[in-house]
């Protein structure tokens, strides 16, 4: 029997169905459409789950939603930041009545990436994993004991808004030097051209770690400053959790020893404890599959 997952953010809505063994078939990505309504948006997300449920010929037993934050488990409704039409949008039951008759269980876009690579990737026998993301902003989840740890609403793990610089810019939450505001891509590939890098006009994160890659001073001065944040997030993560392993994934973390050699090296610097210096920091393995493969693990628990 297969389990339908979804994951649902503000720049892709995917559908996948997942086995047993935490294969994934039946990929759909679709665009989250843009200036759309609260109802417009669903109906693009009710077609993708009724293709997935028609290519699932065999039957699925039931469906794990990942979702971009704020979440609320209780009422199991969403708030993306990044879908601004959602606002306390009642996902949970719109999806179970698409799928009726088998159970349908929510929980944020960050615990299923921890979740899926604790399963089939790169968190494979931690037993206290920090799975993050690093892209257009940070997310992550969290695994303690070897189950997710939703929190009290289900927003647990949100260590993009860890603070690491007291009077820093504002944020997406509203809030003031998160550590978004420094190693998102786009922040850092702003700071970078602040500060003369010579990049060209629209020039994204990518560029600028190839542009370090090429031994552009300002470039590598803007990596280092995102994974000095970075690291003074994990080690304050790994601090109140007692981790052993973080997993970080997403476009930024693509640029490989650019942004991992400086990242270690802050780290050995703020990890001060030997419980918190004990912590791996590795390279997601599962890509944009995480989030869908973690999502089937929600429904099934012992996994
Ligand atoms: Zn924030």
């Amino acid at each position: 029997m297969l389990t339908l997952t979804l994951d649902i953010g503000g720049t892709k809505i995917a559908a996948g169905l997942v086995d047993e063994t935490g294969a994934l078939a039946h990929t759909v990505i679709r665009p989250t459409p843009k200036g759309a309504g609260a109802e417009e948006v669903w109906s693009w997300v009710q077609q993708i789950i009724v293709d997935a449920v028609r290519a699932a010929s065999g039957g699925i037993h039931g469906v794990g939603i990942g979702s971009a934050g704020p979440v609320d488990l209780a009422t199991g409704t969403v708030s993306p930041i990044n879908i601004g039409c959602w606002r306390g949008f009642a996902l949970r039951e719109r999806v179970a009545a698409v799928v009726p008759g088998v159970p349908v269980v929510l929980a944020g876009d960050g615990v299923c990436m921890a979740l899926g690579e604790h399963w089939r990737g790169a968190g494979r026998g931690a037993g206290f994993l920090l799975g993050m993301v690093v892209s257009t902003g940070v997310g992550g989840g969290l695994v303690l004991d070897g189950v997710p740890y939703h929190g009290r609403t289900g927003n647990a793990g949100h260590v993009g808004h860890v603070i690491v610089e007291l009077d820093g810019q504002l944020c997406s939450c509203g809030g003031h030097g998160c550590v978004e505001t420094v190693a998102a891509g786009p922040r850092m590939t702003r700071w970078a051209l602040a500060n003369g890098w010579a990049g060209p006009p629209g020039a994204d994160a990518l560029m600028l770690a190839e542009a370090a890659g090429a031994g552009d001073a300002v470039a590598l001065r803007a990596f280092r400053r995102g994974a000095g944040a970075l690291a003074a997030m994990i080690a304050s993560v790994a601090a109140v959790c007692d981790l052993d392993r973080v997993v970080l994934g997403g476009g930024v973390a693509k640029s490989g020893r650019t942004l991992f050699d400086p990242l270690r090296e802050a780290l050995a610097g703020y990890a001060g404890l030997d419980f918190i210096r004990g912590v791996q920091v590795v390279p997601a393995a599962l890509g944009g599959d995480a989030g869908l493969i973690g999502a089937a693990a929600l429904v099934s628990p012992a996994r």
